[in-house]
């Protein structure tokens, strides 16, 4: 029993960080406990700064995945274990938190769920709102350089004062660089070296980024020499390629593709059929009808004259007159169609980054440490990444939350 339960004294947690998941703890700790000291400490004169800008300032709160095995699966990194946090809080406790605080919420057709407002400032202000009434205090420009362990809890250095809490939720986000690791892990705490996620490829000078603004609603993607492959939406930029399908590879591929020094070949299967049905629809036509006007896929015009430029096909030529091999050249380039890939660019700036505390060092029912009693982790600085769709809120949500419920219990 800590001196604090002894002299039956409320309980002092501090959560480090003022974004999505530490007010979700803070919130959920105060109101598991209402006669607990909560204060959140945020180093900026900024609250909830990414929830502002999030999902083009609409912020995609969640995702209508409901089915946990179909939602862990939208995890490249930390969706197994999440397992076990997403059964005590998942996107149906997301839903009903926020509209049971007065927030409508919609679901658009791809199953992101947006405010009704369509104005993130809808979930910022509810989060500010519910924390004021709660009274819990929030510090702004307070940046907490280091955290000493001490038998009765833990000591703060902020700015230039020395605070002491019973309890601390660590929830300070994620960092591209190890170095923003480096004041958790002079605790003993091992990281996962951060590595961005969530970004597009850049193909400079490609002849193919002249169909920039195309969107090619189906296709399949791979990294020439790897497993990573993903299916949907390609959009053509003037920079390379984007849109879901490559958003998802990136995001699978984090780590695959920054040893790679995102140098590397991507494979495009532009129809997301397989090499026999190409085939036989391409050798069985034998008509009079020019190449050129009679694409037998459902594929966007444009990307269609691009490719038969590519293999270098004359205008005039007709169906009946293209040699096997230009057959052949033409189902491959269809379904396995080359590009180099030569860096990266941030999409809207809205990436996430995969690495971070290693969640062999985190009770994934309580998100408390194995390591120290009292202290909590929740949100992005966790080895938790997941692709777009709201899905990296859904675990700020839920480790905030966890975090917490068990701080204050
Ligand atoms: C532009 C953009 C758009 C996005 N849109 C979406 C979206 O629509 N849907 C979605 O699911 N995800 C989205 N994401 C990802 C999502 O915003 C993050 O995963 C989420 O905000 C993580 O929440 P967090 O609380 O863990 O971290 P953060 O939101 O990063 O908050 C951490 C806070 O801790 C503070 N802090 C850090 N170190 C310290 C310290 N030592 N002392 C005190 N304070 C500290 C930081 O200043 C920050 O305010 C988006 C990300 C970006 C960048």
């Amino acid at each position: 029993m800590t001196i604090f339960e002894e002299m039956n004294l409320p309980r002092n947690i501090a959560v480090i960080g003022g974004g999505a998941s530490g007010f979700m703890a803070a919130i959920t700790a105060k109101e598991t406990n209402i006669s607990s000291n909560v204060t959140i400490f945020e180093k900026t004169d900024k609250l909830l700064a990414k929830v502002k800008i999030s999902g083009g300032g609409r912020c995609n709160v969640t995702n209508a995945t409901y089915s946990l095995s179909k939602l862990i699966k939208s995890y490249p990194r930390g969706g197994k274990k999440l397992k076990k946090s997403f059964n005590i809080f998942n996107t149906k406790n997301t839903v009903t938190w926020f509209e049971s605080k007065g927030v409508k919420l919609k679901t658009e057709e791809d199953n992101r769920i947006f405010p009704l407002s369509n104005n993130s400032e809808s979930i910022v202000n509810i989060l500010i709102s519910t924390a004021e009434e709660l009274a819990i205090r929030i510090s702004l420009k307070s940046k907490v350089n280091k955290i000493q362990i001490t038998k009765q809890g833990f000591i703060l250095n902020i700015n230039k004062e020395k605070l002491f809490f019973e309890k601390i939720i660590i929830a300070s986000g994620g960092s591209a660089k190890s170095s923003g690791f480096e004041w958790i892990s002079s605790l003993g705490y091992k990281i996962i070296n951060p590595v961005p996620s969530l970004f597009t490829f850049n193909m400079p000078k490609n002849p193919i980024t002249k169909l920039m603004g195309l969107s090619v609603s189906d296709v399949t993607v791979s990294i020439k020499g790897s497993s990573l492959k993903q299916t949907g939406p390609l959009l053509i930029t003037h920079w390379g390629m984007s849109g879901p399908a490559i958003l998802k590879l990136s995001s699978w591929g984090a780590r695959d593709l920054a040893d790679l020094n995102y140098d590397f070949t991507v494979q495009v299967n532009w129809l997301t059929l397989n090499e026999e049905i190409v085939r036989e629809k391409i050798m069985k036509i034998s008509s009079n009808k020019k190449i050129y006007n009679h694409n037998p896929f459902i594929i966007p015009k444009r990307l269609w004259l691009f490719i038969l430029e590519k293999l270098e096909i004359p205008e005039d030529k007709i169906w009946r007159e293209l040699s096997k091999k230009n057959k052949n050249r033409l189902i491959n380039t269809l379904i396995n169609d080359e590009y180099e890939i030569k860096g990266k660019t941030t999409f809207k700036e809205e990436f996430v980054s995969c690495g971070g505390i290693s969640l062999s060092e985190v009770n994934m029912l309580t998100m408390g440490s194995k390591r120290h009693n009292g202290l909590y982790f929740a949100g992005e600085l966790l080895d938790i990444d997941g692709v777009t769709g709201g899905f990296n809120f859904q675990a700020a949500w839920t480790t905030g939350y966890l975090a917490g419920k068990n701080s204050a219990s």
